[in-house]
């Protein structure tokens, strides 16, 4: 028998609980649409950062859980429903509905919005989850300023260590580059901006951190393992910034829309996917800003089209 939940055929489901989709959620539950939004297990990112100081509105700054919190609530103030639980299948109905499973329920809606971010790669080391957002950062545009005239170590040897290096040059008094190999995979324009930076940046290659270590209350330091050889050493920094990639949350959705070469979720300037009535916004779909107004941003672009592609269902005799 099918839940009483699966009889409903809901106007948007939006899958993610970080700030695009809960702009999203705002958006369209304004619009009266009454989106459903199934905001996952895990918290969002701004749920797991302190200050967030790049967020416009807020000029002394505001804690990234109380940002989140806010916006639910805005969200929820014009009919937004919320679930706790994470989105397992998300197929095409025959009646060209969308069914979105949560933990053995279905739901069927006219479109999907996905805010399911990307989730940044740890290592996996001794101490990395205890100081994570006690020195143990992802994001050096957010928490860069909060490191002046420390020494921070970044890790990581793409494009993203060398942005979060440029970053942290403004502020960090100085900043070790922490990397696996012998040369860097970020692009030549990248690491020759990086590289000539020699009074506060330094390279240490064919290393990796095995253990963060810190004071109980923040990050202190680091043990370093040079690959080859083994040796381990001690490196002392006041934070750690990693930049060895991110997971799309998107393995769900890989046989329903096209996803890029590493697993990104394409969209057009719209916010809109490669099937009809899904749309995607935030980090699912952006690895280069990865930034809360861009997210925001995109969401509030997916509610719209969302709504759009409802009105034009209801033109058509096809809702
Ligand atoms: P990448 O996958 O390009 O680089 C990840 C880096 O982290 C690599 O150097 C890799 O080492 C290292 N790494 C991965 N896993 C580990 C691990 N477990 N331990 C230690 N080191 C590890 O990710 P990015 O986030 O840098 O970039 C993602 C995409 O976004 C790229 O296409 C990039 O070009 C793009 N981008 C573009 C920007 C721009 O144009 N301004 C800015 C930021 C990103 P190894 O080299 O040995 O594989």
């Amino acid at each position: 028998m099918p839940k009483k939940s699966a009889s409903v055929v809901r106007n948007v489901i939006i899958i993610g609980g970080g700030i695009a989709s809960h702009t999203a959620a705002l958006y369209t539950s304004r619009a009266t649409l009454q989106p459903l939004v199934i905001a996952g297990i895990e918290p969002d990112q701004l749920s797991t950062t302190s200050i967030v100081e790049n967020f416009p509105g807020f000029p002394e700054g505001i804690n990234g859980p109380d940002l989140i919190t806010n916006c639910k609530k805005q969200a929820e103030r014009f009919g937004a429903e919320y679930m706790d639980g994470k989105a397992d299948s998300c197929v095409k109905t025959k009646e060209g509905f969308f069914e979105v499973g949560v933990d053995g329920k279905k739901f069927l809606t006219r479109t999907v919005i996905i805010g399911t971010g990307a989730s940044a790669r740890s290592l996996g080391i001794p101490g990395e989850k205890d100081y994570w957002g006690r020195g143990v950062s992802t994001c050096a545009t957010c928490d860069a300023a909060l490191f002046r005239n420390k020494t921070v170590a970044v890790i990581g040897g793409g494009d993203s260590a060398m942005e979060e290096s440029l970053a942290l040059y403004k502020f960090a008094a100085k900043i070790y580059i922490v990397h696996r190999r012998d040369e860097f995979k970020a692009s030549k324009i990248m690491q020759d901006r990086v590289l000539k930076l020699k009074d506060k940046i330094e390279v240490i290659w064919n290393t990796l951190p095995t253990k963060v270590l810190g004071t109980g209350k923040l990050v202190s330091g680091l043990t370093l393992q040079e690959v080859n050889t083994k040796k381990e050493r001690e490196l002392k920094v006041d934070g750690m910034f990693l930049a060895i990639g991110h997971t799309p949350n998107t393995a769900i959705f890989s046989k329903l829309i096209a996803l890029d070469e590493h697993g990104y979720v394409v969209t057009d300037k719209r916010s809109r996917t490669s099937q009809e009535g899904i749309y995607a916004c935030g980090d699912v779909q952006d690895p280069i800003f990865k930034q809360a107004i861009t997210s925001a941003g995109t969401g509030c672009q997916a509610a719209l089209e969302a709504e759009k592609y409802i009105e034009q269902l209801k033109a058509t005799g096809k809702y």
